[in-house]
């Protein structure tokens, strides 16, 4: 059974930073889909909670006493939209809700959901009925497989004690993720630096920000402090230290937490009669299991490794240039890499990020994004004027261009503020069920600067928005098919394809269209910021690369100590390991949803890549768009995943895209 969760961005790094105001809201124009609850206080969050765990149990107690006939599938669904419309909402806002009450309120009933939907998944009454149900068309037997593997995977066929413990170690570890991202949240650091110590680094980074008794500029590690430092602060010790709060965030607790999850996952995995972990997860997913995940990440390896060694080697000498010491002497430290990079790219391509915010300012950004995603796809964006869980947060209509056929709702929350979630995803808040008439909802959430956007972050917005269209252009007869419940290992792949349509001659001028006054990037410019990207994929990579194998090095059969594991494997790169660090403390992704399943973020990398393949010709080609729309995002998981790539493509999948890209 579906349940919600979030999807992040691929790289822990890339994150954003501006506000114009977006045209005057339609005032005629109206949310399509139900519009967010209010969910303000803590006790309309408490009632929220209360009230949608209440109508879950009726629902699912009528279901119980249902007769299984034709109709079985469909009330199977209609309990998952009752679910679905008892839980988004609160669920998300334990992420964004601005105060802390609010957000450890909304914490406190997800962990009631997941407790609540973990004895479901085990109700054997629900899977007996589920496997005699009716199922006349394909797409009813695809939610029957898939419905019965989740059920399955959730222990419901195991004897009673094996059936208990597997419930008891779903709940722990629904507990330990949250606690491990709380753990995060609450650390809160904070880091003094004179002006001088930031020297360097962007004023618009830091001459608005706190101070200490003593005067000294206060940054948080979040994404525009953290970014910047790292990136320009002129003094490395000013760069270490941003660097060493960051990897330090999660701390002790959270390596504790990691390998008591992992242990979980893998005593999980023996209910099962598994010896590790990621053999059990993958087996429902592409990849099918754990050798074929390695196989992968091996052939990835054999082409990134030798350009992670020369990127560090073009590092190094810039570093040696730049102090004016003997090559011999100089190593890149882990917080010297973005400086020199930068440095590198500045001279090189004459690109710098930071001037590039001027060409992407944030709100205008944001109906580029848009923008390409209309002439794609053929879909209209129509800002909304509604009141949602934060005043900065912006509402739209997404309708067909072609019908003005209403599609959905699009909330989207651009800016940081203190305790909202600091990296960039995307909440499918509601799916679509045509069979219902029901509208699909998503809330995207990122951390950009007020004063614009780079490349890189840029990029990051086409992917969330990725997600998003996922999400609202799924056009699925069940909602427990929508949109984004497509295998695991495919569901980034959407998104990624995206990230390229960003630097191009063709796009960028759409900028044009709805901001008059942006000045455009020249084209010598975009020539620059399309060989700097070639630039520095070693690195790049073979941090993903390290991220995926670590993942499931992790859950394999023999139990590690999460930090000694990161010690070594981080140890054996171009770079080293820097010891008492601790990164893993704050990888977030692998102690919940993407565990044993990071490697996917590669793996969907390069379905991303063969799916832009019949769009090389024409960035913008809405004949192609609106297939891909239809066979793909529409479909949702209507059909298994490589059943919907050649649909749109009209043959097998093909890795060699994205190894010619990571050889070019
Ligand atoms: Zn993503």
């Amino acid at each position: 059974m579906q349940t919600p969760r979030r999807l992040v961005g691929a790289l822990l790094l890339a994150g954003l930073t501006g506000i114009a105001g977006f045209a005057q809201a339609e005032a005629s124009a109206t949310l399509p889909a139900p519009l967010f609850p209010t969910l303000k206080t803590v006790a309309q969050i408490r009632q929220a909670c209360d009230s949608g765990l209440a109508s879950a149990k009726k629902a699912l107690a009528q279901l119980e006493r249902r007769k299984v006939d034709l109709g079985w599938m469909a009330a199977f669904d209609d309990y998952a939209a009752t679910v679905e419309d008892g839980q988004s909402a609160v669920d998300f806002v334990q992420y964004v809700h601005p105060d802390k009450a609010g957000r450890d309120a909304a914490q406190a009933c997800s962990m009631r959901w997941t407790q609540f939907n973990s004895t479901v998944a085990q109700n054997e009454q629900l899977y007996k009925a589920l496997k005699r149900a009716p199922t006349p068309q394909p797409r009813d037997r695809e939610l029957q497989r898939v419905a019965l593997g989740a059920f399955e995977d959730s222990g419901v066929s195991l004897p009673a004690p094996k059936r208990q413990r597997a419930k008891a170690i779903i709940d722990k570890l629904g507990e330990l993720d949250q606690q491990f991202n709380k753990n995060i949240r609450d650390a809160s650091l904070q880091i003094a630096y004179t002006e001088a110590e930031l020297q360097g680094v962007p004023e618009g980074v830091w001459k608005n920000a706190r101070r200490d008794a003593q005067g000294r500029i206060l940054l948080g590690v979040d994404y525009p402090s953290y970014g910047p430092v790292l990136q320009s602060a002129d003094n490395p010790e000013t760069r270490r230290r941003m660097w060493e709060a960051k990897v330090n965030e999660g701390g002790e607790p959270n390596l504790r937490l990691l390998a008591e999850i992992a242990q979980l996952r893998r005593e999980y995995a023996g209910l099962f009669g598994y010896d590790n972990y990621v053999d059990f997860n993958l087996r429902r997913r592409m990849a099918g299991n754990a050798q074929a995940a390695w196989k992968f990440l091996d052939e990835v390896q054999a082409t990134v490794t030798e350009r992670e060694r020369a990127d560090v080697a073009e590092l190094q000498a810039a570093k040696a240039q730049h102090l004016g010491l003997p090559l011999a002497q100089v190593r890149v430290e882990r917080w010297d890499a973005s400086f020199y990079a930068e440095r590198l790219r500045q001279a090189r391509f004459q690109v710098d990020q930071e001037a590039l915010r001027e060409y992407f300012p944030a709100q205008e950004s944001l109906r580029f994004a848009m923008r390409i995603i209309e002439r794609l796809m053929g879909v209209k964006y129509t800002p909304v004027p509604a009141e949602l869980w934060h005043p900065e947060v912006q509402a739209f209509a997404v309708s067909d261009a072609a019908t003005g056929k209403p599609l959905a709702n699009l909330y989207v929350d651009l800016f940081p503020r203190e305790g909202k979630y600091n990296h960039a995803a995307v909440w499918p808040l509601r799916g679509s069920a045509t069979r219902i008439g029901r509208l699909p909802a998503a809330a995207l959430v990122v951390n950009f600067n007020r004063k614009g956007l780079t490349v890189d972050e840029m990029e990051t917005l086409l992917h969330e928005l990725g997600h998003a269209v996922h999400n609202n252009l799924s056009n699925t007869f069940y909602l427990q098919q929508a949109g984004t419940a497509v295998m695991h290992d495919f569901v980034e792949a959407p998104s990624q394809m995206l990230e390229d349509w960003v630097v191009n001659k063709q796009v960028l001028p759409l900028m044009r269209e709805v901001c008059a006054d942006c000045k455009p990037m020249p084209e010598a410019l975009v020539d620059k910021v399309v060989a700097a990207k070639h630039f520095g994929k070693g690195t790049q990579y073979g941090r993903q690369h390290l991220y995926a194998s670590y993942d499931l090095a992790l859950h394999g059969k023999d139990p590690q100590d999460p930090q000694a594991l990161w010690a070594k494997m981080e140890g054996a790169t171009p770079m080293g390991h820097v010891p008492g660090s601790k990164f893993v403390a704050g990888f977030s992704h692998i102690a919940g949803g993407y565990g044993a399943g990071y490697y996917g973020y590669l793996w969907s990398l390069v379905l991303a890549m063969d799916l832009r393949s019949p769009f090389e010709a024409n960035k913008l080609d809405a004949e192609v768009g609106r297939r891909y729309r239809e066979r793909i995002l529409a479909q949702g998981g209507q059909k298994p995943a490589p059943e919907l790539v050649r649909d749109f493509l009209g043959r097998n999948p093909s890795n060699a895209a994205f190894f010619d890209y990571l050889k070019h």
